[in-house]
């Protein structure tokens, strides 16, 4: 795709670059407690520019809000967080409308976007699933399967709030998996798009054609600051999500699905590319700059390819018996949020194993000739005051124990020391199994062992534990 240096280019690279005087502080952890968010809107009571009201409220009775912005005849409808854990967009709004609310150099801009357009935002259209840090609402609904069957209190408020506004234009905001890649590259994506389909056929027609070319000037737009980073997003038509539906009404159907930037776990680098993404598609949507752009430059956009692994080891030895076999041994990271704690903590699953030389992954270690053991669970019993000291503990993983046993029983599941920790009465079935926890050990005659502690491989002593082990 050739790349057009439209007036909306110009503007998105200007607000990418005074980004840091919008950015919402306090919102900086990717979990956000709903009440915060509510506490943070109501600071919009008396602005003359932002109208805030509550919608309504969600089955635990949260409130659920929107943000009025404008009074051009064309609505844009946008919403994040359906799924409670995706928090990316809700965040980037929280900036976006600092953007709206300040004087600023942009004013010009601004008024002349808010004559054609009127936005409304309901940002964390679930609450309760946001509250817990699930994907789901309180009823264990995925809102994003509740469009026509509208079982849930939140699927009905969007449904509403769509049918009295008839947007010309709708943005549904989410996070996605660590599983992709962009196209078959080694690229995981740092935002997925997608012109929401219609039908199964995947038909076009104008509202989607729309979708497509606004779609086709984002990657245009975004292409200098993350290049090979941008991927089309699975396109099968879904019949019970609200993309689809509103796209059968007739809707040009933006699907934003925030991905992965290297070291950026609250996703902050990802909430700005949304501020500047968004803000773009309001300008191009209200001054039609989008017909500089085709259908084909759409097209283009790589696919994401569902082949992406946080850990992939390769050609480690793998005996069952006496057979040996040469394998590869993907891991994938889970993450829970620990309230008490205030601290998200990992998980490590072993994904696949077998010949993955389909798969990618954001670290790969090439472990040929090293064969694969179990790690051991200690002899002794210890309390919190005979606990391993750190040097202890890596003697303890040298002579291949990575799960210490304790006396006393531990209501916690994540434990901050670099080993395991094993309940009383616990059993532990550590072997190479699919769906296990990712504990294992590699060893070569005359090589230092490798030791995977809760997915992370090290060599202990050696290299820093970076992250969190299992209480079981
Ligand atoms: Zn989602």
């Amino acid at each position: 795709m050739v790349s057009k240096k439209t007036t909306n280019k110009i503007f998105a690279e200007l607000i990418f670059r005074e980004y840091e005087r919008f950015y919402q502080s306090g919102f900086e952890n990717f979990y956000v407690e709903p009440k915060k968010l509510a506490s943070h809107l109501d600071n919009f009571k008396n602005s003359q520019k932002l109208k805030v009201c509550q919608i309504g409220s969600s089955l635990e009775g949260r409130s659920i809000n929107k943000i009025v912005i404008g009074n051009g005849p064309a609505n844009v409808l946008l919403w994040s967080q359906m799924h409670g854990d995706e928090s990316t967009a809700t965040r980037a709004i929280l900036d976006i409308l600092n953007f709206f609310e300040k004087e600023n150099e942009f004013d010009e801009i601004k008024q002349d976007i808010l004559e054609k357009i009127t936005i409304t935002i309901i940002p964390m259209l679930n609450p309760d699933g946001a509250k817990k840090f699930t994907r789901r609402n309180a009823q264990q609904i995925d809102l994003n399967r509740d469009a026509v069957a509208l079982q849930s209190p939140e699927a009905n408020l969007l449904f509403e709030e769509k049918s009295r506004l008839a947007p010309g234009l709708c943005l549904n905001l989410h996070d996605q998996e660590n599983k992709y890649s962009v196209g078959f590259t080694n690229n995981a994506p740092v935002i997925s798009f997608l012109a929401t389909t219609f039908n199964k056929e995947k038909d076009l027609n104008e509202s989607r054609k729309t979708a497509m070319k606004i779609i086709a000037e984002c990657a245009d737009i975004l292409s200098d600051n993350v290049p090979g980073h941008i991927s089309r997003y699975d396109d099968m038509f879904e019949p019970r999500g609200f993309g689809d539906n509103f796209a059968l009404a007739g809707i040009p159907l933006i699907l934003i699905e925030s991905g992965w930037w290297k070291n950026d776990f609250h996703k902050e680098y990802v909430r700005k590319l949304n501020f500047v993404t968004i803000l773009s598609i309001f300008r191009s949507f209200a001054k039609a700059i989008y017909n500089h752009f085709l259908i084909e430059d759409y097209s283009q956009i790589p696919e994401n390819v569902d082949r992406m692994n946080d850990l992939i080891i390769r050609n480690v030895r793998y005996y069952v018996g006496d057979v040996f076999s040469k394998i590869d041994i993907s891991i994938k990271h889970k993450w829970d949020f620990n309230h008490n704690r205030n601290k998200f903590f990992r998980k490590s699953i072993i994904a696949d194993l077998g010949d993955l030389s389909t798969q990618t992954a954001e670290k790969e270690v090439n472990l040929s000739g090293y064969r694969i053991f179990s790690p051991k669970v200690s002899d002794y019993e210890y309390s919190s005051d005979t606990f391993p000291t750190e040097e202890q503990i890596i003697e303890l993983i040298k002579s291949d124990v990575m799960f210490v046993r304790l006396k006393e029983k531990s209501d916690d599941k994540y434990s901050e020391k670099p080993i395991n920790i094993l309940n009383p009465n616990s059993t532990l079935d550590s072997s190479l199994k699919i769906d296990n926890y990712a504990n294992l050990i590699f060893k070569k005659d005359n090589a230092e062992p490798y030791y995977l502690l809760n997915g992370e491989l090290i060599k202990p002593g050696i290299d820093y534990f970076e992250s969190n082990c299992l209480i079981l």
